[in-house]
């Protein structure tokens, strides 16, 4: 098939794998080599990146957005800069994948110098013109920053969609300095096999209402077909490790304001305090999302 692409892992380059989940026509496979998971084939239009146009948002919806992160969302960035200033509390801050810039305005306002990359053109000017944030719509190699320049740089929920994850975290570790700090956030695909398996049980639970607008739709756990790399805390370490980084650590940070019914909100207020009791209790990990830390 002309618009379809088989891969070998991302990580070693193995061609041998197992299928370990299907949904919506797309294979999730582990492989046999590694054990990391992955999404094959691959639609050709994601391999060229056209999916990055997803976030070439109306207007409407950019407004919708931009109200909703400032109204509700706004706590979610303040959870990520809290976890980043118990480690540095100033410096030059880029962000990989900066989107709308709401993170950058907030990390600025707490004495930060920023920098954002995005691919998206709609985000970046609003980023640029809007929040008037030192911003380019460009991938990072593309942006081609001098080596060793930044003190931190956060990547929020971007690794799972590039095709060459080790490669996008090796330029990260070009331009980071040496006592550096880099924090990254991904889903964590444990909490998504888990929550597969309950959605199975319970169907109900498969249907969200959207932060936003309020418009309830049905929820794709895996984010298919746009998440094309999936990590568990071991194999994010393990990736780290590989891209050159050390000292890698993990932090929660859970906070968001629940827009679901009641039930749902209850479930996860539940769900939050668990996984806060066993990452402080047993140091076991298991939050829908890795916060993950690496130094070089
Ligand atoms: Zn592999």
């Amino acid at each position: 098939m002309e618009d379809i692409k088989n891969r070998n892992c991302p990580f070693c380059n193995c061609q041998f794998s197992q299928i370990i989940y299907s949904d919506c026509g797309f294979n999730i496979v582990k492989c046999d080599h590694c054990k990391y998971i992955y999404m094959n084939p691959l639609l050709k239009e994601i391999l060229e990146g056209v999916y990055n146009e997803k976030y070439q948002f109306s207007k409407d919806r950019l407004e919708t957005v931009v109200r909703g992160f400032e109204n509700g969302k706004r706590s979610f960035f303040n959870d990520r800069l809290r976890s980043i200033k118990k480690r540095r509390t100033f410096g030059k801050l880029l962000d990989v994948g900066c989107n709308y810039g709401i993170f950058l305005k907030l990390a600025k306002e707490n004495g930060y110098q920023v920098y954002g990359v995005d691919m998206s053109q709609s985000a970046i000017k609003y980023a640029r013109n809007e929040l008037k944030l030192n911003v380019e719509c460009k991938t990072l190699k593309g942006a081609n920053f001098p080596s060793e320049y930044f003190d931190v740089i956060s990547m929020f929920d971007v690794i799972e969609h590039v095709k060459d994850p080790i490669g996008e975290l090796q330029e990260i570790h070009r331009v980071l300095k040496k006592d550096g700090l880099f924090f990254l956030t991904t889903p964590n695909v444990k909490v998504y096999m888990l929550k597969a398996q309950i959605v199975k049980m319970f169907p109900f639970l498969a249907y969200y209402k959207d932060n936003f607008t309020g418009t309830p739709y049905k929820a794709n756990e895996f984010g298919l077909p746009y998440h094309i790399n999936f990590f568990t805390p071991g194999s994010l370490t393990k990736m780290l490790i590989e891209a050159g980084f050390k000292d890698v650590s993990f932090d929660l940070c859970m906070k968001e304001k629940y827009h679901g019914r009641y039930l749902r909100n209850l479930l996860r207020m539940l769900h939050v305090m668990m996984v806060w009791l066993l990452f402080k209790l047993f140091r076991v990990y298991m939050p829908a999302e890795i916060s993950a830390y690496a130094g070089k």
